[in-house]
């Protein structure tokens, strides 16, 4: 059975008060109204990981994540954060692979098939983000690019441990853009990512992945993009900063 998610991605947003208020308004607002089977992954910026665990009741159905982590366990690495410093405070998922953090930081994806291992090796979830800019979309394999990111990063995986992975098709140019990938684009991209993972794994184990749309979801739109046979859940950014529209997503998946 595959398993159905709706993760915040706040960014660099928030001062500590507003966290606060946010964290307690989503845990409220999911506990009173979210009845369906879905796992809410809440992911503030790395400062408040320790405050927001006080909100989240353990094995309930709001988890906390990260953003992100470095690939190595602990050492020299001024400013960092690993996957053992996250795993020790209860986070139980972490971003990879962000376009941003691509963009911004040069992460490659040879280092995030580091930063995966980490991941994995100390029990976390990674959430592992995939997807194609707008030049490629109009004049490129778009399709073979995310295929090669999830090889790069993922596919020296044993079965079993990718089995644990999430994966997060986050098209470049929908994202923080206002531009959402049709519910059509976003269901054949999943398709895609699915048969391709059932390349290397198997169909038993593509069809238990569970593989997230991200790029400006939000109340308006998600109903119809999480109603397709290969989008189980979101990866949602903007729209995760407020509480009501937030609770509304989770609450479109069915
Ligand atoms: C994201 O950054 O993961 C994202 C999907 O952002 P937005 O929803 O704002 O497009």
């Amino acid at each position: 059975m595959r398993k159905k998610i709706v993760a915040g991605n706040w960014k660099m947003n928030k001062t500590l008060e507003e966290a606060k208020a946010l964290l307690s308004e989503v845990v409220n607002m999911v506990k009173d109204e979210v009845t369906g089977d879905v796992t809410v992954v809440l992911c503030p910026p790395a400062l408040y990981l320790t405050t927001s665990r006080q909100y989240i009741t353990a094995g309930g159905r709001v988890a906390l994540g990260a953003q992100n982590c470095h690939e190595k366990a602990s050492g020299a690495y001024t400013g960092e954060i690993s996957a053992p410093m996250l795993q020790s405070i209860g986070v139980e998922y972490v971003i990879l692979g962000h376009s941003e953090r691509r963009q911004y930081f040069g992460e490659t994806n040879a280092q995030l098939a580091d930063k995966v291992n980490s991941a994995l090796e100390n029990g976390l979830t990674p959430i592992f983000c995939c997807g194609e800019s707008r030049d490629l979309r109009e004049n490129g394999d778009y399709i073979g690019f995310v295929k090669d990111q999830l090889t790069d990063s993922l596919f020296h995986l044993s079965a079993e441990t990718f089995a644990k992975v999430v994966i997060a098709y986050e098209p470049i140019w929908a994202i923080g853009t206002g531009l959402t990938a049709s519910s059509a684009q976003a269901q054949d991209m999943h398709f895609e990512i699915r048969r391709h993972i059932a390349g290397q794994y198997g169909d038993a184990i593509a069809q238990d992945i569970t593989i997230l749309y991200g790029g400006s979801a939000n109340e308006k739109n998600a109903a119809e993009l999480f109603a397709q046979p290969d989008v189980d859940g979101g990866l949602i950014g903007g729209a995760s900063l407020k509480s009501r529209e937030f609770t509304n997503v989770v609450k479109a998946v069915n």
